[in-house]
């Protein structure tokens, strides 16, 4: 049984729910589901633990924050076997990028902690400084996909920087964020530091960021719950990363191998299911044909199957629902007029004890113009858009023809060319010549409707710190 962790303590609901492996269907475990009398006696605890923790020099929370990066990486395997379990996210991707990445968040802002110095601003009369302050108590609220490592990406900065945290994981992944709290509490984080309330969105997840003592919401998911949180949460400090239908542009003077190499990897790396996916494939109409047929070829070879098989780099959906949502728009496709190249409805040749699974084949769709639903909308899966351009201002046009604006990628040997998309995508991040490359210091997050707030080294100040300022007569 996974219960919730309130005051360090491990405490049971009246009600449960399942999860759920998706590569086979088998129950994992029961799982407390919370509502408004957990919330309440997390935030409470929350509240209490606040002025103390807070109050400790930041070097010693520092070194906790490390002792808490140090005990992640002693168990990257089983904690990545867990994951792995919980969400079908290959195992050679857990292994090797993101448990060991929730390692490193601890390890970045423990050292962040220690560094969150402010500006002066010295007149003739007048010195104005700046102190920063923790805000509080904070809402961390958790999507499916990788739950690992978005909620080491919030519980990090927010420990380390003094507030205290009500963790709320997604339903469908709550394993290895309950793990998370066993070893913070052997790391030393004091009881009450760092709580989790298990349960679903609309009772748990409702409860948290209405409640009148949370100062600050962080928060990953769909643009669609972000916006009703925003709606439903009253005055609080808040940080939005929401959905993407990133563009991911080639030029026909890329280095084509290297640019392949990368649209694949950025659309069927995580299952598809990445907020960052590259998953709107612009391609210049001159290399247009010649590419989506490669393109389509590599995507035909990628192994489908068992999660836990380091081989495989595509596992199952993470929900029924989710796959029947990707089904959905692998059925919509043709009928919108796009082609399809490989993938499609049919289920893929699978051992018999991952017949029950949420499995895909990866799907490539050709001739597709941007106003199709499926080059509109989020899938969240293994499905690839392959989009034709003319020139520099038909890419630029496309790229931004869309509601969302999380990231963007841009190949072409034409520096130029570069800085001019780069400077011209409406996105919160660029990536030229490259795929997704994480640095903890890069300001993390989108615009238009993939959220509000950046996240990431001194830009995670405007979530988790109040900046002051102090202004003296001299
Ligand atoms: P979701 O919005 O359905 O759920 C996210 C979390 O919000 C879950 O914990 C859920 O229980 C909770 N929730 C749901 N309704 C709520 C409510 N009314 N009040 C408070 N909490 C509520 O998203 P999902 O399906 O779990 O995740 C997939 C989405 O997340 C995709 O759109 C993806 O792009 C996005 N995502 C964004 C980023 C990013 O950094 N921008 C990263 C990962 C995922």
């Amino acid at each position: 049984m996974i219960e919730h962790l309130i005051n360090g303590r491990n405490v049971a609901s009246s009600e449960v729910f399942e999860t759920v492996n998706p590569a086979t269907q088998e129950v994992l475990a029961d799982v407390a589901s919370g509502g408004e009398l957990e919330v309440a006696q997390a935030v409470a605890a929350a509240k209490e633990a606040f002025p103390k923790w807070a109050g400790l020099p930041a070097a010693q929370r520092a070194k906790i924050m490390r002792k808490l990066g140090d005990l992640i990486a002693a168990q990257v395997p089983q904690i990545s076997e867990m994951e792995t379990r919980d969400t079908g996210q290959v195992i050679g991707q857990t292994k090797k990028a993101l448990i060991p990445r929730a390692a490193d968040n601890f390890y970045y802002f423990a050292e962040m902690c220690t560094r969150t110095d402010g500006h002066t601003y010295p007149t003739e009369t007048h010195l104005n400084y700046t102190l920063f302050h923790p805000v509080g108590v904070c809402a961390l609220i958790s999507p499916w996909n990788v739950p690992f490592m978005t909620s080491t990406w919030k519980v990090a900065p927010c420990l380390a920087f003094g507030n205290t945290a009500v963790l709320k994981m997604s339903e469908l992944s709550p394993l290895t964020a309950a793990h998370l709290g066993q070893l913070a509490l052997e790391a030393g984080v004091p009881a009450g530091v760092l709580n989790i309330v298990h349960g679903y969105g609309r009772t748990a997840g409702e409860s948290l960021v209405k409640h009148a003592d949370v100062s600050a919401i962080s928060f990953t998911g769909s643009t669609a719950t972000g916006n009703r949180i925003i709606q439903s949460s009253g005055l609080k400090k808040f940080s939005m990363e929401l959905g993407g239908k990133s563009p991911f542009v080639v030029f026909e003077d890329a280095d084509l191998k290297r640019a392949m190499d990368a649209a694949i990897f950025m659309i069927f790396s995580n299952n598809g299911e990445r907020c960052t996916a590259g998953s709107r494939i612009l391609v210049q109409r001159s290399i247009y044909d010649q590419f989506a047929k490669e393109f389509a070829a590599r995507a035909s070879r990628i192994a489908v199957g068992d999660p836990m098989d380091e081989n495989s780099i595509i596992g199952p959906m993470i929900s029924p629902e989710h796959l029947a949502k990707v089904r959905h728009y692998i059925e919509l496709g043709p009928t919108e007029g796009a082609t399809l190249l490989t993938g499609g409805l049919d289920a893929p040749e699978l051992p018999a004890h991952l017949k029950r699974g949420n499995f895909v084949r990866p799907t490539v769709f050709a001739n597709v113009s941007n106003e199709m639903r499926i080059a509109q909308d989020e899938i969240f899966g293994p499905v690839a858009c392959l989009i034709p351009f003319d020139d520099e201002a038909d890419a630029i046009r496309i790229a931004n023809d869309t509601r969302y604006g999380l990231s963007s990628y841009v190949w072409t040997q034409n520096l130029g060319r570069a800085h001019r998309v780069a400077a011209a995508v409406q996105a919160g991040m660029c990536f030229v010549n490259s795929q997704n490359v994480r640095d903890l210091r890069q300001p993390f997050g989108g615009t238009k409707a993939s959220g509000t707030g950046r996240e990431g080294g001194t830009w995670s100040f405007e979530v988790f710190l109040e900046a002051k300022n102090i202004c003296v007569s001299t």
